[in-house]
């Protein structure tokens, strides 16, 4: 793509609507827009990122053999009657009415509807365990809408729903969500700290929300600097090792001694739990058991903010310059920086960068604009590309470019074919 025919709307100021680093640099970096409170138009680079994350969501999800389903954002009154959610769900839920004065929602969240879906369609032990997710848009009024898509009235959510025949498959999902879900923050390219969540559920100790650290989260988060320490730790250790949010966690009954506990932000990304036969008794979702009887569906839930991540990962990765995508989510993997476009020689070579780039299949923005050199460098710090290649007249005139990684700043003064192994190495 060349940056003369993008829609890059990058701001050289701090707009004053955003309080939060993140905010600043989505709006900075043209990446969203704000169309009302807490609800947003996604333009073409901040919808990239978007669908990265989803990619990577979906990759993941699929591995842990959960199946892609989509449910519609809008659902019938009747379904929370049914539930008893209707309300108990309060202000946050947006109510509607169709032409012919039925009530409807639209949808803030979707065990409802999919235990619809499942007691319609599935009858016997025979199909479980199911596992179904989807990537929706959801709704929720908040009464705060803040710090940009981190905290929207509109959003976007990975949600998945698991329906098994006993408690003990229903654990084994449970886990195998949570082992997808660290997986999911790695291959992110994030950090993303697992939490007990709500001991006093269902369920005793199956929920959990991960957590990505960021001075600006809205949770206070305690834990045992294990997790940051060692790389190796497995799922079983990270279920056990002590992390709870400020409103659970207690000095007076807290197991790790003070020198090892460490107390930071953080940015809720996803939440897992396991809710028993909740929606399953409420809506009537049952199989024939084995051996010939009735059994409610054992049910869990699992969350994921795809559209707070991209404020997430921002709040995260970012220095004074601007952003840092981490590679599996940038919108285009190198930026190549023209400094003299108005020079033949820095023209042709950038030509050929482009041209080389995009016959190896690199996902490549090409900075062709007629502007000054230093406003490029900038914008392209600003939008955060992984790797730039940068061609001004000095280089043009012996065939070299410089090749810098956005997030280490040295630049490699290399020819054309070697920008590949940079890129590898
Ligand atoms: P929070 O405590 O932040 O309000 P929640 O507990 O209400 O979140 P869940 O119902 O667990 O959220 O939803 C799953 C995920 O959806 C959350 O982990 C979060 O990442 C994301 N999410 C929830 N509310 C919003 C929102 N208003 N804007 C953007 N993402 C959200
Ligand atoms: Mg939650």
């Amino acid at each position: 793509m060349r940056c003369s025919s993008l829609f890059l709307p990058t701001l050289k100021d701090n707009p004053a609507e955003a309080s939060i680093v993140s905010h600043r640099l989505m709006l900075r970096a043209g990446l969203v827009r704000q169309e009302a409170a807490g609800i947003y138009y996604w333009l073409p680079l901040g919808l990239k990122v978007l669908r990265n994350i989803e990619a990577v969501i979906r990759r993941e999800m699929d591995a842990a053999g959960a199946q892609e389903v989509l449910l519609p954002t809008i659902q019938p009154a009747e379904l929370w009657h049914e539930s008893g959610r209707y309300d108990a769900y309060g202000p946050e839920m947006l109510r509607m009415r169709d032409r012919h004065e039925r009530e409807i929602l639209f949808g803030p969240t979707n065990e409802e509807a999919m235990t619809d879906l499942f007691r319609r369609e599935v009858k016997s032990y025979k199909s479980l365990p199911q596992l179904w997710y989807q990537i929706q848009w959801k709704f929720r009024d908040e009464i705060r809408p803040r710090f940009g898509v981190m905290r929207g009235r509109e959003f976007l959510m990975k949600d998945a729903y698991s329906f098994d025949l006993d408690f003990d498959g229903a654990k084994r999902t449970y886990e195998a969500m949570f082992r997808a879900y660290l997986r999911t923050f790695r291959a992110l390219g994030v950090t993303a700290i697992p939490l007990r969540a709500d001991p006093g559920a269902i369920g005793g100790n199956l929920s959990h929300e991960f957590h990505i650290l960021a001075d600006t989260g809205e949770s206070g988060l305690y834990y045992d600097a294990v997790i940051e320490e060692r790389a190796d730790l497995t799922v079983d250790d990270l279920v056990n090792i002590y992390a709870a949010t400020d409103e659970l966690h207690d000095a007076a009954t807290c197991p790790v001694p003070p020198e090892r506990l460490k107390s930071r932000r953080g940015i809720e990304v996803g939440h897992i739990f396991y809710f028993g036969t909740k929606y399953s008794e409420a809506m009537g979702a049952q199989v024939t058991a084995p051996d010939g009887t009735p059994r409610l569906a054992e049910m869990g839930s699992y969350g994921i903010g795809v559209s707070r991540l991209v404020g997430a990962i921002i709040e995260a990765s970012h220095d004074e310059r601007g952003i840092i995508w981490p590679e599996a989510i940038a919108p285009y993997r190198v930026g190549v920086i023209n400094l003299r476009a108005s020079d033949t020689a820095c023209t042709a070579l950038c030509e050929q960068v482009y041209s080389l780039l995009q016959a190896a299949g690199v996902c490549v923005l090409y900075d062709d604009r007629d502007a000054s050199g230093g406003a490029k460098q900038a914008d392209m710090d600003l939008i955060g590309l992984p790797w730039q290649v940068i061609v001004g007249p000095r280089g043009a005139k012996d065939g070299t470019v410089e090749v810098k990684n956005r997030r280490g700043g040295a630049a490699v003064a290399c020819a054309p074919d070697a920008i590949l192994g940079q890129l590898a190495g």
